[in-house]
């Protein structure tokens, strides 16, 4: 018999042809995304649940005592009680590599975005406010080029950005990770730095480490006051490595020059949070891994990851416990 699995996001043909030659499929056939507590009626039978960003805590394990495998459509698994999962024997798997660049790609937007101005100026000209001034002093913003990029975190997509700044921008890139990484400095020619100078000497610092209890919160106030006042401040990993309310503050006393948000403490973010009224805030609905393509990619190896971890067919990234 077919392990049962359900699927709680919308998968492309292809994807759900893939996992059905090993499972039988159940999947949210709602108009409205799947809630919680609609999940929690569904899942007393499965082996495996291919999805995204639900907590997977004591109390969903309850729901599903036959649960297996837990496959997130995305990178980073801080949904995840590991120590409950693996209390249960359940896996947890991801879909790390296959978004690298595109995330990457997202990171330089905001940083030009935020640094010329792009959202901001956009909507000045769309308002019809562009009238023929004397100068062009308003419209400044800061180069990106030939300055210098702070990345904390240095993995997989960290590399990536580092590259880019590195040979696209010609950036200094120094970065600060929780393991020094003496291979990586040396093929990208980048330095590693301790956290404080880090803040204190870039003009772009671009904030991504995975939530963990460790990086909860990692930047607050006192990091905000040792960057530099024109500094750029992109966060691409969780909201929750911010301490938002210190964000906030920062841009409100001009301690910072802008920031650009993917992520945000609470989403979909609050339509009264301040950095919303900010023009130096470029604000984007957590989308670093958004195109058809990388979905597509990353919807297939979550497929993967589900069959590999009930059936043992194919290659498995599964999450260290
Ligand atoms: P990764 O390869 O695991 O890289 C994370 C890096 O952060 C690792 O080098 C790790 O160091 C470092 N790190 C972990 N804890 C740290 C700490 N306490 N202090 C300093 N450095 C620490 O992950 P990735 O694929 O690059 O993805 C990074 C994160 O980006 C994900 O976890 C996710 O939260 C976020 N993300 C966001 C989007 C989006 O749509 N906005 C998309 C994809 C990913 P070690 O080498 O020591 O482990």
């Amino acid at each position: 018999m077919k392990p049962k699995v359900y699927i709680t996001l919308p998968i492309e043909e292809e994807v759900e042809t893939y996992i059905a030659k090993y499972c039988e499929i159940c999947k949210w056939q709602g108009e409205t995304p799947i809630t919680r507590q609609e999940l929690l009626k569904e899942i007393s039978d499965i082996e495996g649940l291919y999805t995204a960003g639900f907590y997977i805590n004591e109390e969903l394990l309850d729901h599903a005592p036959n649960l297996k495998v837990v496959s997130n459509m995305s990178v980073g698994y801080n949904n995840f009680n590991l120590k409950e999962m693996k209390r249960r024997n359940v896996i947890g798997t991801h879909t790390p590599y296959v978004l690298n660049d595109t995330v990457a790609d997202l990171t330089f937007g905001l940083m030009l975005a935020t640094a010329r101005r792009i959202s901001e100026l956009d909507s000045f000209v769309k308002a019809g406010s562009w009238e023929r001034t004397k100068d062009d002093e308003p419209f400044f913003g800061l180069d990106v080029h030939n300055t210098t990029l702070g990345i904390i975190g240095m993995g997989r997509i960290g590399e990536v950005v580092a590259k880019r700044a590195k040979y696209g921008f010609n950036m200094d890139v120094q970065y600060y990770n929780r393991h020094q990484k003496p291979e990586v400095e040396q093929e990208l020619h980048i330095k590693y730095s301790d956290l404080e100078s880090l803040l204190a000497t870039s003009d772009f610092v671009v904030l991504l480490t995975p939530l963990t209890d460790e990086t909860y919160q990692l930047i607050g106030e006192k990091e905000f006051k040792l960057m530099k006042k024109t500094a750029i401040f992109i966060n691409i990993s969780r909201g929750q490595t911010v301490d938002e309310q210190a964000l906030i503050q920062a841009l409100q006393n001009k301690e910072i020059y802008g920031a650009g948000l993917d992520v945000f403490e609470q989403e979909p973010i609050e339509e009264d949070n301040p950095l919303l009224k900010m023009s130096n805030v470029v604000s984007v609905p957590h989308i670093g891994s958004a195109t058809k393509k990388t979905w597509d990619a990353m919807s297939m190896r979550a497929a993967g990851n589900l069959v590999a971890g009930l059936t043992g067919n194919g290659s498995i990234s599964q999450v260290p416990y």
